[in-house]
């Protein structure tokens, strides 16, 4: 074991600000969905140009009732990528659809917009792409291809709050995109997600889903028309995000200077170990759309003699903690049950065999990197098939 302290693949900060607000609500009388919330969507909705934002309980319930408004139930076939978190096609299975599996660019290991017009039937409604890492697909040719084929898009953004698009904000554009605001997220309230949605009316039916589908008519009238669940977010958790919003501008600057410095360091260290000729496969260097939610790699299995899980043991025993985010959701019983094959989707199977998330944190040191590249690279050079 190291005698240096542990660093995990991933840590939540908050300030004393946001402690002290959650005390505020406490202490307040009202803990539940109520005026902090309402600020909470508000501020969300400047941030994102003036867009409907509603916030939910977590990100799953987000996605599924994104699906609800648009409207997608049995019958209907959703386009997306196996590798991502199981919500995201769990909550497809759930409203009655079907996901249709597109492979993965293994650049930027999300879904390859160029397979997406093979996977199009007559049941195809919607997209649904997952900026995995925060990283965003081609959002113009996204797009393009829901005009061509007259499809809803409902984007899986719950990496990706922060992250642009040729200077436009993910949400401030587009159709139903829905966040996470989990633990481990960019921005977190614990647990929580928000959807922005195109118009008022989308926003009124996505309040109703979210409260046993309830409306309110007068002081003392109700009425129940739809089934709704309940999936409210509350004050506790919308004062968090209030002031995790504050913070995010210097999180970010945090996120995007550790990842710069993670290329530095492997390209260095790769070359003083004499290992470049190791497909160790990095993320997309990009610094201008990504929010750096994950810096993660994909190990060379091929040129190594061991798995990802010795990797990781290893990894571990030097105190660095890493994670899995995420093998190919074909591969998990459920979807094996239900005819899925990962074969039929072979990159997505490759990546998520070998991808492995390293740590990143606003409140990661400098040195931490260095320990991080030198505990791994050293690692594979033990590893390396001769
Ligand atoms: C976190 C996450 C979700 C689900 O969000 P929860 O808030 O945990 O329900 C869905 N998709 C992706 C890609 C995620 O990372």
């Amino acid at each position: 074991m190291s005698a240096l302290p542990f660093i995990p693949f991933t840590r939540p900060s908050f300030n004393q600000e946001t402690i002290d607000a959650v005390g505020e609500v406490l202490r307040s009388g009202w803990v539940t969905s109520g005026p902090k919330l309402a600020e909470f969507e508000a501020t969300l909705s400047d941030y994102f140009g003036g867009r409907p934002v509603r916030c939910f309980a977590n990100g799953t319930a987000t996605m599924k009732i994104a699906l609800q408004v648009a409207g997608i139930g049995p019958g209907d076939e959703v386009i997306t990528t196996p590798i991502s978190w199981v919500a995201t096609s769990n909550v497809i299975l759930g409203v009655g659809a079907k996901p249709i599996f597109v492979d993965i660019d293994p650049r930027t290991r999300n879904l390859d917009l160029s397979k997406i017009a093979a996977a199009v039937t007559p049941q195809t409604k919607a997209i649904m792409p997952v900026y995995l890492a925060g990283l965003p697909v081609n959002m113009d040719e996204l797009y393009a291809i829901a005009k061509q084929f007259n499809l809803r898009v409902i984007e899986d953004a719950a990496q990706a709050f922060g992250s642009q698009w040729n200077d436009k904000k993910i949400g401030a554009f587009g159709d139903l995109v829905s966040f996470s605001f989990q633990a481990n997220k960019n921005l977190s309230t614990v647990e929580g997600g928000c959807l922005v949605l195109n118009n008022e009316k989308e926003a009124l039916l996505a309040e109703k889903l979210r409260l046993q589908g309830l409306t309110r008519q007068g002081m003392d009238g109700m009425d129940v028309e739809i089934l709704g669940g309940k999936d409210n977010l509350t004050d506790l958790n919308a004062a968090i995000g209030l002031h995790q919003l504050k913070q995010l501008p210097s999180y970010q600057i945090r996120r995007t200077n550790l990842a710069r410095q993670y290329f530095d360091a492997f390209r260095a260290k790769l070359k003083s170990a004499g290992l470049e000729h190791l497909q160790l496969e990095l993320p997309v260097e990009n610094f201008t759309d990504t929010n750096w939610h994950m810096f993660q790699v994909v190990l060379p299995l091929e040129q190594l003699n061991v798995d990802r899980a010795q990797v990781m043991t290893e990894l571990k025993e030097l105190g660095i903690g890493t994670g899995v985010h995420y093998p190919a959701i074909t591969g998990f019983s459920l979807y094996k049950n239900l005819g899925y094959q990962a074969s039929d989707t072979p990159v997505a199977q490759r990546i998520g065999r070998s991808i492995l998330t390293l740590p990143l944190f606003p409140g990661m040191a400098d040195e931490d990197i260095g320990r991080v590249v030198e505990a791994l690279v050293n690692i594979l050079q033990q590893h390396a098939k001769k």
